[in-house]
């Protein structure tokens, strides 16, 4: 589906009428191109006094071979010797040609609401140095894990910083909050990794939060998921494609599920991945057994489930038919709660599993017309908030993404006055691709994200829909 806006903004004559007339100026995202480093250009690192997480995100900086700047705040050079990171100190006033790519500040030494002068300190002398689809990563620890009242407002008032932070950033720059609880900073190498690289493109304003755990997998960046075996359901176009492909991309094999009136389309996308195709119809009352048996027959059990099969049927509640309800529970929700109830009680998904699903903001800001698609995506939010302790005894994770506006046969569907408001009423001014759902859901499946549990993030290029 093509954005002619969006085409039209990013060439000379675009760029200039609409800088002339004031209006909404899509900038092309960068996106992860196989070989690229991790992140291309200058990152800024900060903290604030009695920071705990400054450690472990030098050893990431340093794993990916970023160039480091900090201002001449002693803690964090000091910080980021001791984990062998090469820190170079900045002076606004003196070197004013620097830009950024990144902006890191530990915002975890936060203890009461006076000292976030912090975070004014660091952001306000950089935030005109920034270069296109800049990121900005504040860390803090979980507010209900922290041990005072004082302590809990001033970690939870960083995420109104951080959500407003992403409305200003601009030039296709996000912004992200990352909780990490006590003893997990050991866990945030892949989601800081995530955040810094264009595979985040269209995901901004998030909060995420990292939990401890006892996993640690020794895994190669460029091939994650090598040896692991995934099953994506609605694989055979739209963003369930784009799953099954980034997927493959990281190593996995990818057994490819759709209605069977699919299967031919369905074959094409796994042929060229090398996966398998399971052509089924996930509401059937025997697909769960089914699912479970070909897994473990074929494959001996199962890495990461992707549950991305959905419908809408769009109608105001008045005029909805029963059908159309129940067609979009069944498929968008129960089918699910199902599958994962059958592949549990079998034991098919393996240590250090992964359960991703795809819910929607719908399910998060409601939408006229869309009783029954918010009412099953947003239920699919409580299944993975429930499940996430249970599964976490397992060793197994549970999260979701909640895309916005993404350009697929779905969306190209819409009346074209609602598509383009979809579109454009967002921090980046255009729609996400179905690759910036997989990349987020890439990020999950990594053997390196068990401390990933839980976690509903956007991907919406921060929808003025659902805040
Ligand atoms: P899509 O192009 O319609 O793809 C969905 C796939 O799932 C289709 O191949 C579909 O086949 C298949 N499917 C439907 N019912 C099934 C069943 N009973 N068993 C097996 N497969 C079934 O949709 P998309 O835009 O890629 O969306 C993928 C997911 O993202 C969905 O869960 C959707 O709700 C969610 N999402 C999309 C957007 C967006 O902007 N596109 C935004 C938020 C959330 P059929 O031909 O039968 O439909």
């Amino acid at each position: 589906m093509s954005d002619r806006y969006t085409q039209f903004a990013n060439s000379p004559l675009g760029r200039m009428l609409i800088k002339n007339l004031g209006l909404p100026a899509p900038l092309n995202l960068d996106r992860f191109q196989a070989g690229e480093p991790v992140i291309n250009g200058a990152v800024l690192l900060g903290a604030a006094p009695g920071a705990v997480l400054t450690a472990g995100i030098a050893r990431t900086l340093k794993n990916i071979q970023a160039e480091v700047h900090s201002y001449a705040q002693d803690q964090v050079v000091k910080t980021a010797k001791e984990a062998g990171l090469g820190v170079k100190v900045w002076n606004p006033e003196v070197d004013t040609e620097q830009k950024f790519k990144a902006l890191v500040f530990d915002a975890s030494g936060i203890t009461r609401s006076d000292d976030l002068v912090q975070v004014y300190h660091f952001f306000h002398p950089v935030m005109r140095k920034l270069v296109e689809s800049s990121r900005i990563i504040i860390l803090g620890l979980p507010p209900e894990a922290c041990t005072t009242p004082r302590q809990a407002t001033a970690q939870r008032a960083l995420e109104g910083f951080t959500r407003s932070l992403g409305k200003e950033v601009k030039k296709g720059g996000a912004a992200q909050l990352v909780y990490v609880a006590q003893d997990a900073d050991k866990q945030a190498e892949s989601t800081l990794r995530f955040f810094l690289s264009p595979r985040s493109a269209y995901v901004s304003a998030q909060v995420v939060r990292i939990s401890a755990s006892n996993t640690e997998a020794a895994l190669d960046w460029n091939k994650p998921l090598a040896g692991k075996v995934a099953l994506v359901t609605g694989a055979s176009r739209g963003i369930g494609e784009a799953i099954a492909k980034t997927l493959a991309r990281d190593g996995a094999h990818v057994v490819g599920l759709d209605i069977p009136a699919l299967s031919d389309d369905l074959r094409v996308v796994t042929s060229m991945i090398g996966g398998s195709a399971l052509a089924l119809d996930i509401t059937a009352g025997d697909a769960p057994a089914k699912i479970a048996d070909y897994l473990k027959s074929n494959h001996g059990g199962v890495d990461i489930i992707v549950h991305n099969a959905g419908v809408t049927r769009d109608k105001t509640l008045a005029n909805m038919t029963q059908q159309q309800w129940d067609m979009v529970m069944n498929i968008n929700l129960c089918s699910e709660e199902r599958i994962n109830d059958e592949l549990l009680a079998q034991n098919v998904i393996r240590e250090n599993g992964r359960v991703i699903c795809v819910s929607s903001i719908s399910g998060i800001a409601g939408n006229m017309g869309q009783s029954n698609y918010g009412m099953s995506k947003a239920g699919v939010i409580g299944m993975v908030q429930s499940m996430a302790p249970l599964l976490y005894a397992k060793n197994i994770t549970i999260n979701a993404v909640a895309p916005g506006f993404i350009e697929t046969a779905m969306t190209a569907a819409i009346p074209f006055a609602i598509r383009e408001a979809g579109r454009r009423m967002n921090s980046m001014s255009q729609g996400g691709l179905p690759i910036d759902v997989a990349e987020t859901i890439a990020w999950y499946a990594s053997p390196a994200s068990a401390g990933v549990n839980g976690n509903i993030v956007r991907v919406c290029g921060q929808s003025l829909i659902g805040a």
